[in-house]
């Protein structure tokens, strides 16, 4: 089995993810694959891409969830990753040390001349975040582009994982969230940043943004350039319901 690191590590890079402005318009995912299969020519799916059913590895998903009825009903798009969590089972249970949290700055990542491809790893994560490479027979997941954001040859603007850089909407942000005045650790803040599934205590670094009460419309509304007040409990309710639909 393999150990995480005896200190908390200095930083702890991560995502914060902005679950009300999110259109679900899958460029991060897209942008993931693309950067993470090195831009070889081809289709994005690596099996059976004109099959039936196109299938291979996604770093990266967006689900969608119906959330609400009538007039109140509304789509949330979930975007979910390797959430880069403090107490990752997915290290903890690896028999070969390929899985591993960088002490440096909290990253997990998989040493694939390591991996003997046992999944005990996909199984360990609560989050269904590890993707099986049926033609490398190693584990995969999101490295938060690690060989992008240490990157010196890329404008420093450009040395964020390749979902940030793509969102058009900005619904993604990275940087430090040990780091209490980093943007990303304000964000949360201001927001209520929420773990998902707080109760399976693996300490998630990546954080979700719960959606916002809709924008009142007609002459009551919030004049241009502010946002209504969420009512009490519009997104702790949503996120309680969305940890019980991923815990099914
Ligand atoms: Fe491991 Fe899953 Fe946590 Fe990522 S989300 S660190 S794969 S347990
Ligand atoms: Fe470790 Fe690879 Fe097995 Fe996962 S599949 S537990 S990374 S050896």
């Amino acid at each position: 089995m393999t150990s995480l690191p005896a200190q908390p590590p200095p930083r702890k890079l991560g995502l914060v993810i902005d679950l009300d402005i999110c259109v679900g318009c899958h460029a991060c995912a897209v942008a993931c694959k693309e950067w993470n299969t090195g831009g070889a020519a081809g289709p994005l799916t690596d099996l059976m891409p004109y099959g039936a059913e196109p299938d291979g590895v996604w770093f990266n998903r967006i689900h969608a969830f119906e959330v609400g009825h009538g007039e109140d009903g509304r789509t949330v798009y979930f975007p979910k990753s390797c959430l880069h969590c403090d107490d990752a089972p997915c290290v903890t249970v690896c028999p070969t040390g390929a899985s591993f949290k960088r002490a440096e700055d909290g990253i997990v990542l998989v040493d694939e001349d390591l991996c003997i491809g046992c999944k005990l790893c996909s199984w360990a994560c609560p989050y269904g975040a590890r993707e099986y490479d049926e033609h490398a027979g190693v584990m995969r997941k999101c490295t938060l582009c690690v060989d992008r954001i240490y990157n010196e040859t890329l404008d420093p603007a450009e040395r964020v994982p390749a979902c940030v850089s793509c969102c058009p909407v900005s619904a993604r942000s990275f940087g430090d969230l040990a780091d209490p005045h980093s943007d990303v650790s304000r964000k949360v803040a201001e927001r209520g940043g929420y773990d998902l599934m707080p109760e399976l205590g693996c300490r998630p670094v990546n954080k979700y943004l719960p959606p916002q009460a809709r924008r009142a419309a007609g002459p009551d509304a919030p004049a241009a350039g502010t946002v209504a007040a969420p009512p009490a409990e519009t997104g702790s309710k949503f996120l309680r319901w969305l940890d019980h639909m991923l815990s099914r």
